[in-house]
């Protein structure tokens, strides 16, 4: 059987190794967990490790998290549709947002809902994803300042998603500067920056973030430790904290080369790299895994020797090199996905997702305090 197996420990040891970063640089964080597609046993893990502030792109996701995990901190990280104001405001205790109609319909939400949600600005800096333009930055806030169920929290932003682009100092200074300026104009404390996700971390542990960026929403390096900036894993992390197992439905010596002409009729997505020589031969092995359960472009064999051929959608070839190394029909050839892969992984139904150890028998070493970043206003001291 396929199956994608979640190294718990591996998880673990990076949310300490992160939470150690965030702490250095005396910020909080959130979690996010939009490449978990809700998977239970893993937020319940999550929970057991002592996250109490997690972010998703999901309001399915949220439904399973306030399940699984009722004492967390939600947050919503899609700026909300304007027609799921109301889930919106029962799923999450923070959103990030980009449009006044939007908070206007949250705050309307919220209002029914006898509710203040808590909103942070996001700000557009270059990455022309998502973000308030810089130029109607002050009316936007001074709209949502006059609305009584909705608190704003801060501004942040978000770089690097879209384009691509490395985020860079210029542009989170700038972000600092429209803080202190909205709170010099306005005379009322914005405490949350909240700069940014995993490809901001490379900065962070150059030393090279302004102090005042004082929140990070971070995925991606937890997972799979990945350094989005320079590629590789950033040091520290760990990078198995997914694997794939594939298993072998055929495996024979053939030719390297298809006989016959190819043509443009394959439903073959062609990947490995490289030409073998005319006559070449070598062990191939089939697995049921295809272009439907995962990219399979984003999946690296761990066996250095092994490469994949192709791929269509239901079954992939797997080129074994030389030897099959004892393989057998009814063996696993393992992956390593990349953060593109295991989200296809991950929403995939017909791919068993277990974690190891098992839940009952999992004993967290590294617990960490990853508390709310923003606690409810009821629960904040008086005064
Ligand atoms: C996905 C996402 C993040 C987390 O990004 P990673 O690269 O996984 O750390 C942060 N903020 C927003 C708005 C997101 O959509």
């Amino acid at each position: 059987m396929n199956r994608l197996i979640i190294d718990l420990a591996a998880i673990e040891h990076n949310i300490a190794v992160i939470d150690g970063w965030m702490k250095d640089h005396g910020a909080r964080w959130t979690l996010v967990t939009k490449s978990l597609c809700g998977h239970a046993d893993t937020l319940r893990a999550l929970q057991r490790i002592g996250v109490r502030s997690i972010a998703d792109s999901r309001l399915e996701n949220l439904r399973e998290i306030a399940r699984i995990a009722g004492d967390v901190e939600s947050w919503y990280l899609r700026p909300p549709h304007p027609s799921a104001c109301d889930s919106v405001v029962r799923l999450a205790d923070v959103s990030l947002n980009t449009e006044l109609d939007v908070v206007a319909g949250l705050n309307e939400a919220a209002k029914k809902q006898g509710r203040v949600h808590r909103i942070v600005i996001m700000i557009e800096l270059g990455d022309l994803r998502e973000g308030v333009l810089p130029a109607d930055l002050e009316q936007f806030y001074e709209r949502t300042f006059a609305l009584d169920n909705v608190h704003v929290l801060g501004i942040g932003a978000n770089l690097g998603c879209l384009s691509g682009a490395v985020p860079n100092i210029d542009q989170l200074t700038q972000l600092v500067i429209y803080q202190e300026l909205l709170e010099l104009k306005y005379d009322r404390p914005l405490p949350i920056i909240s700069g940014g996700s995993s490809s901001l971390l490379p900065l962070l542990l150059a030393g090279r973030l302004p102090r005042e960026i004082n929140h990070f929403r971070i995925g991606e390096a937890v997972f799979l430790g990945t350094d989005l900036v320079n590629g590789g894993t950033l040091a520290g992390l760990r990078d198995d904290g997914f694997t794939l197992e594939a298993e072998i439905i055929e495996i024979k010596e053939k030719s390297l080369i298809p006989l016959g002409e190819t043509g443009t009729t394959t439903p073959f997505a062609k990947m490995e790299e490289g030409e073998h020589t005319p006559g070449a031969r070598g062990y191939r092995a089939l697995v049921a895994l295809g272009q439907l359960d995962a990219e399979m472009g984003g999946l690296t064999p761990l066996n250095p020797d092994h490469a994949i051929a192709g791929a269509s959608s239901d079954v992939s070839v797997i080129n074994l090199g030389d030897s099959r190394d004892r393989l057998q029909v009814g063996d696993s050839i393992r992956f390593r996905p990349s953060y593109g892969a295991l989200v296809r992984l991950m929403t995939g139904r017909y791919l068993e997702k277990v974690v190891t150890p098992e839940l009952d028998e999992y004993e967290v070493r590294a617990k960490v305090e990853l508390p709310p970043v923003a606690p409810e206003p009821d629960d904040e001291e008086p005064g």
